[in-house]
């Protein structure tokens, strides 16, 4: 019953995709009637997900913490996860820079004199400062991932290490959370009304002609996504977990499609979380390892900071080196950490990107108007990411669990 009501749902996503792009297709050029009319629908769906993030974020990391059981094994599934995550990010960039120098001769090179993009950047120190929250409510209040994911593993190790009275605060975390849960499968049914109305719209409002002359920074920045997700988690998800690519796209797909048309790792998190251990993620790493993932794993992110900057240096007449394009890898990766999971929060981070090889910031400007469609796709490279790593360290676990009991 479950496994047909999954298959109802992905179907049913993906139906409302292709619709969405079909009906955003009829009304080029009716973009203000699909602005007023369905893209507040569109709104609605993506407000009711994110009213779920805090509670889902904060409580899937103490319940995840606690089931771990003990603070050893939270430290040594957090040291390997960050590991995953991070090599993951750093090829992604590598493949984004050798997909760009690749095509780099077939990129248009834009007028730059007079551009102006106000950059809101922060250093990286300002990132790992901003990390730990001084007051517990201002995390929760303002959605704040990384200091509410900091409060949440605090909590969680606060009642690991407080004997019988953290058994008993454990319990109920855990009933909470199986409420939360099941606010989110409402919200979730919801999914392909979302989907419907907010493709419908963003294919009638970018409509064909603002494609155009970006259309092959565009390609090569999905050329490389597609490169990633067939070769890094195809490698990934086969070597680890023992899985065919195709049949975790299968049950990913509707994370996928949530993450391609809401542009928000946040939002899609319940989805991932969902999809995740229908493909036989352990719950209790899942809950700790994705929403980790949702704000610090950006694949895609990276990938699209490699292929821009690249972008970006090619319309400067700016001849990048070797240990400029190194810079680039390293700085993605941190930038990536810092990037919030909501739309557009990648092009806000490039800024860091560019300084580190002192590119004008400016030139952010030259993207911005497309940044939706990288958007996209650099979301959904990055959940189906964090999906790898959540089946990935969960085998790691399971290994790890049967050896141990083979000692005994
Ligand atoms: N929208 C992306 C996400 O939520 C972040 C980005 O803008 O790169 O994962």
């Amino acid at each position: 019953m479950e496994n047909k009501h999954r298959l109802n749902l992905g179907l049913q996503i993906l139906i409302a995709l292709v619709l969405g792009i079909v009906a955003g297709i009829l009304l080029q050029g009716k973009g203000e009637f699909t602005s007023t009319f369905l893209q507040p629908v569109g709104t609605i769906y993506i407000n009711l997900l994110k009213f779920m993030v805090v509670p889902v974020v904060l409580f899937s990391i103490i319940e995840g913490t606690i089931s771990l059981g003990d603070i050893r094994r939270v430290g040594s599934i957090g040291w390997k996860t960050f590991v995953y995550y991070m090599s993951t990010t750093a090829v992604a960039v590598i493949i984004g820079i050798a997909f760009a120098t690749l095509f780099q001769g077939f990129f248009p090179v834009l007028q730059t004199s007079g551009l102006t993009y106000e950059a809101k950047t922060a250093n990286f120190m300002e990132v790992i400062v901003a990390m730990f929250p001084k007051n517990i409510l201002e995390p929760l209040l303002k959605a704040d991932m990384l200091p509410l994911i900091l409060t949440a593993l605090l909590i969680g190790l606060g009642i690991l290490l407080s004997g019988d009275a953290g058994q008993r605060v454990g319990e109920s975390v855990k009933d909470i959370y199986a409420v939360i849960m099941k606010m989110m499968e409402l919200v979730i049914r919801l999914t392909p009304i979302g989907v419907f109305c907010l493709m419908t719209n963003v294919v009638a409002v970018n409509g064909a002609s603002i494609v155009s002359s970006l259309g092959i920074v565009l390609g090569v920045a999905y050329l490389a996504y597609i490169t990633h997700i067939v070769v890094v988690y195809g490698f990934s998800v086969h070597l680890f977990s023992k899985m065919g690519l195709l049949t975790f796209l299968r049950g990913m797909a509707p994370a996928m499609t949530t993450a391609f048309t809401t542009s928000s790792s946040n939002a899609t998190l319940p989805l991932t979380i969902r999809c995740s251990n229908e493909l036989g993620a352990d719950p209790s790493i899942s809950s700790f390892v994705l929403p980790l993932g949702a704000t610090i794993n950006m694949d895609g992110t990276a990938i699209y900071m490699g292929v821009t900057s690249l972008f970006i240096a090619s319309c400067y007449g700016v001849h990048l080196s070797v240990a400029q394009l190194v810079s680039i890898v390293l700085t993605a990766v941190l930038a990536s950490i810092g990037t919030a999971g909501v739309a557009g929060g990648g092009m806000i981070m490039l800024a860091m990107v560019l300084t580190s090889v002192n590119l004008p910031v400016e030139g952010i400007a030259l993207i911005a108007g497309i940044d939706r469609l990288f958007d996209m796709g650099r979301t959904t490279l990055n959940i189906t990411g964090d999906a790898t790593a959540a089946l990935a360290v969960s085998n790691w676990d399971r290994k790890a669990g049967a050896k141990k009991s083979q000692k005994k």
